[in-house]
């Protein structure tokens, strides 16, 4: 096995980044594992206009690029690889990765982030590319003159349905209750819309195809509960988000959602050595700048950590 490295980052979104920039100006010389989506959500994005220091805006895959180039720049080691697999019982602490190699490390900064929810009905992910989608950046460019129904009632439905409406004949946000738990801004700005129309306290039942992929949506109102079939061309998923810890085997302590656990104000876990940051420790404010800060402090963390128990 290759020397035992000091701090090893899993996941590249702006807590990721955010984490190598810090590690990599202290001398740690770390090591970041890209994962399956480099980048995580903010490359799925558009306009990011909350990200301090833009007036104009910036793009989610501009930012996340300047950031990666930015913790380059001071020698972060990035690798297209996923980790698969870690051994945390003892320090160093072994990561397996999809190449089938491993690597050691004193610390890790865990920052994979959270993924897309699915309803969970019969055929969706069959049919994901073929009329479902989880991402309208990706996919709302598919739609143009289409009919597509958005599910969820956050601040991605809004977004997400603002965005399709660019493109899209009509679009509809089906959503479970009688008010949004979105932001006024977003909210206001969905309303504001003559193509996009709410349908309230109604949930999909089912997924209809054809050959071509999705023909049609079965959706129940939950007040009266009459079922009607909605012709639509696409369908997209915005109901939040499961942070992505599997790879960890239940070794770091999670909350009843699954978010990593981390100890009051630190990013430490309950290992000694390992620390979250980002999404995937944070089911609530869940930005791109309270990332970016908490990847800060589990590099802050980190550096101080391995000050501590001393490198050898
Ligand atoms: P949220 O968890 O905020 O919202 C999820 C929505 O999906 C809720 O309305 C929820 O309904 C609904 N939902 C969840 N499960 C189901 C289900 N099984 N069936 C039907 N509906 C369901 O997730 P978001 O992805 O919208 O937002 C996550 C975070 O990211 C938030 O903090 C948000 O502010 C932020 N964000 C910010 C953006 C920006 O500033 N540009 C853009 C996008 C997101 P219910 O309300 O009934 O629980």
């Amino acid at each position: 096995m290759s020397k035992i490295q000091d701090v090893i980052i899993i996941g590249t979104g702006p807590a990721g980044l955010t984490a190598a920039l810090y590690t990599a100006r202290a001398d740690l010389a770390p090591i970041v594992f890209e994962g399956h989506e480099p980048g995580g959500q903010l490359t799925l994005t558009t306009d990011v206009e909350n990200f301090p220091g833009f007036p104009q805006g910036v793009q989610g895959p501009d930012l996340i690029n300047n950031m990666r180039e930015q913790a380059k720049r001071f020698g972060a080691d990035f690798r297209q690889l996923t980790a698969t697999e870690v051994d945390l019982s003892k320090s160093p602490f072994t990561i397996k990765l999809s190449n089938e190699e491993s690597i050691q490390a004193r610390t890790i900064i865990i920052s994979t982030g959270a993924s897309a929810k699915f309803l969970g009905l019969d055929k969706e992910k069959e049919l994901t590319g073929k009329g479902v989608s989880t991402c309208a950046t990706c996919d709302g460019f598919f739609y143009r003159d289409k009919i597509v129904h958005v599910v969820g009632g956050g601040d991605t439905a809004m977004e997400d349905s603002t965005f399709i409406s660019k493109f899209a004949k009509k679009v509809y946000v089906i959503h479970r209750r009688d008010s949004l738990r979105a932001s006024k801004p977003m909210i206001d700005r969905a309303m504001k819309n003559e193509k996009i129309e709410f349908l309230w306290e109604t949930q999909v039942t089912k997924l209809n195809d054809n050959e071509q992929g999705l023909e049609s949506i079965v959706v129940k109102n939950l007040k009266t509960g009459e079922e009607t079939t909605r012709e639509t061309d696409g369908l997209f998923y915005a109901i939040g988000h499961t942070p992505n810890t599997a790879f960890l085997n239940n070794q770091i302590d999670v909350d009843d959602h699954g978010f990593i656990q981390t100890q009051g104000k630190y990013p430490d876990t309950n290992v000694p050595g390992v620390f979250a940051c980002g999404d995937v420790q944070d089911s609530y404010f869940r930005q791109a700048i309270t990332a970016a800060g908490s990847g800060c402090q589990a590099a802050i963390r980190a550096e101080r950590y391995l000050e501590e128990v001393g490198k050898n």
